[in-house]
């Protein structure tokens, strides 16, 4: 359900599976989520009760699958997965809440875009575990009102903005997940370096890490990428020069952006003198889509300082002047 434009190293995809923690006590960083969670697990588990509805909100790749595969394994019930897209009526939500077993998880991700009457469809399914459905058609059709297994939803959401009230308010622990720090996403690097059977040199996993904007998805395509290089033009053990070189073969910077990254901050410096400028006239420039450049590449941008958000628009600061400019220069010269 992504945008094209960007479907590189954000979006969801089958490689991300086989790197993926199996349950919440493989997984690294996001401590004071994980105490929560326990917290929440063991009191249902206690009270042999269903596990209440939990959102998690945050930019892509930074772990909500993740948590919302782990929890059902770790509880030992069934799982089903959905996203807000594929939910175009009321009757799409139908299946997934008549073959929920009791206590089992039900994951919907990208839940802000739901449209308003499955929305709405869900609210007494979440609260009461109750549904109309609809029986028969035209003149003869009927609806009875269906009792359905206490079952949990998760939701996942990268605009937790974007969500109503109602809804929002329908889920007792709701979740912020924020970016990984450089020493977490070099212990990600390392194990999955083992996974992956590549060995590795420890300051090439922390080089690593720190270029990859916070972001575990985009740290284990870093990594995949790196071992292919090594495999291709050395022995295949990650050295620092060696992730230094395959990083630079896909311009991916000091600071860990990538062209798309620069792009923007070069568009708000080019054409819109710095700024602000409005994401719409952003993105149109880019000819990106302003939904896909405010999940995907913004945040970390907002987050390293590189882009401030103002009444008026975006605006880049000094640092990404800088940093743009050194790029540029650093081009011209190679
Ligand atoms: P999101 O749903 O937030 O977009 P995912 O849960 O799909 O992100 O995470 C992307 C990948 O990053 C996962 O497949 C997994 O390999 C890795 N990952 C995410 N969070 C963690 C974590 N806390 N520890 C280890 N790996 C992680």
């Amino acid at each position: 359900g992504r945008e094209a434009i960007l479907q590189g190293e954000n979006s969801p995809n089958e490689e991300d599976k086989s790197l993926r923690p199996q349950s919440i006590s493989e997984m690294v960083g996001q401590l004071e989520v994980r105490e929560r969670l326990k917290v929440v697990v063991d009191a249902a588990v206690k009270r042999d009760e269903p596990l209440g509805h939990i959102l998690f909100d945050g930019p892509p790749g930074l772990g909500k699958t993740t948590f919302a595969t782990c929890i059902p394994k770790d509880l030992g019930v069934n799982f089903q997965l959905t996203s807000g897209p594929a939910l175009q009526a009321p009757k799409d939500l139908v299946p997934y809440l008549t073959n929920a077993d009791e206590k089992s998880i039900l994951f919907i991700d990208e839940i802000h875009r739901l449209p308003k009457a499955v929305e709405e469809y869900l609210y007494t399914a979440m609260e009461d575990f109750r549904i109309d459905i609809v029986l028969g058609e035209g003149t003869n059709a009927r609806t009875i009102n269906l009792q359905i297994k206490p079952f949990t939803l998760i939701g996942a959401t990268t605009r937790s903005g974007m969500l109503t009230a109602p809804l929002r308010d329908r889920f007792p622990l709701r979740e912020h997940l924020d970016f990984y720090t450089h020493e977490e996403l070099a212990e990600i690097i390392r194990r999955n370096s083992r996974k992956l059977d590549v060995t590795i040199d420890d300051d090439a996993s922390l080089e690593i890490s720190k270029r990859s904007r916070g972001t575990p998805r985009v740290a284990n395509n870093r990594l995949r990428w790196i071992r292919d290089y090594v495999t291709s033009k050395a022995d295949g053990h990650i050295t620092l020069q060696l992730a230094q070189d395959a990083m630079a073969m896909q311009e991916i910077d000091s600071l860990g952006l990538d062209n798309q990254d620069r792009k923007y901050l070069n568009t708000i410096i080019r054409v819109f003198a710095g700024g602000p400028a409005g994401i719409e006239a952003i993105a149109h420039t880019m000819n990106a889509a302003p939904e896909t450049l405010a999940d995907e590449v913004e945040p970390f941008l907002l987050r390293s300082e590189l882009l401030v958000r103002t009444p008026r628009g975006r605006m880049v600061t000094t640092k990404s002047v800088e940093h743009i400019q050194k790029m540029i220069a650093a081009k011209s010269k190679g």
